[in-house]
């Protein structure tokens, strides 16, 4: 287990972790290297650019599997909130979800590979290894719906805007193999595909506010995590089975 706090690393983890190789990312040893381009990578800034293209040219292979965990999160009843809030508001909503989102799942090692208006997408163990990204992802979890909560009370204050309900989070983990690679012609970025971050998105979109719906892969992989959860069954859309979530609800905020 690694917890590094954002904005720290000397180095990139990313190519540390995947190749051995020391790229700096802060300091003057690091000024060379973005002369050339290369800097701290919008996913996370423990990670360099290259990084994020390093498995399509510097191992030439167009994709690799790897053993990940998946976090999907949003906000949800969104598009209600939109017709309560102004313009400004409302992407004021949207900015501190995704700012806090992210510093939950950069101090986690993670990294945020989508952003897609009110929703992103997250990996755990690539490219920074950890053996215990299932944990790791269930922290990140748990940490966003913490932050989110303290930031939305902020939006009930005397003369703002009158909401029936505070906008919640709604989060969906899931662990296993995973393709990873540069799947379109056009932008250079990677990120994963597979039946893994299918089964993530799936979830997520079951999730009530303020819930964390873990899959059951993910759950056993952290037990400590997941003491208090509660089991509920699901019918997903495209999966035959019913599928067991452990749902984890009423985290404290921050
Ligand atoms: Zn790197």
């Amino acid at each position: 287990m690694r917890s590094i706090a954002p904005e720290q690393a000397r180095i990139c983890l990313g190519c540390w972790d995947q190749m051995h190789m020391p790229i700096p990312l802060r300091g003057l040893l690091a000024l060379p290297f973005r002369a050339f381009g290369i800097t701290r990578s919008k996913m996370n800034p423990n990670i360099c650019t290259i990084c994020e293209r390093s498995f399509t040219y510097v191992k030439k292979q167009r994709h690799i599997t790897a053993d990940a965990t998946i976090l999907f999160a949003d906000i949800r009843g969104f598009t209600h909130l939109s017709g309560q809030l102004d313009p400004n508001a409302l992407t004021r909503v949207v900015s501190q979800f995704h700012d806090q989102c992210a510093q939950a799942i950069w101090s986690e090692g993670g990294i945020v590979n989508k952003q897609m208006g009110d929703g992103l997408m997250a990996i755990f163990n690539f490219p920074i290894k950890n053996d215990r990204h299932a944990e790791a992802a269930i922290r990140a979890a748990i940490d966003i719906q913490r932050r989110c909560k303290r930031a939305h009370r902020g939006l009930s204050v005397p003369g703002g805007p009158q909401l029936d309900t505070l906008p919640g989070v709604g989060v969906g983990i899931h662990a296993g193999e995973v393709e990873i690679g540069e799947f379109s012609t056009f932008r250079s970025d990677f990120t994963a595909i597979g039946g893994t971050v299918n089964l993530t998105s799936r979830l997520e979109a079951q999730a009530a506010a303020g819930e964390i719906l873990v899959s059951s892969a993910a759950a056993e992989a952290a037990p400590e995590q997941m003491a208090a959860a509660t089991i509920r069954q699901l019918t997903l859309k495209g999966i035959d089975q019913p599928v067991l979530a452990h749902v984890l609800k009423d985290v404290p905020a921050a």
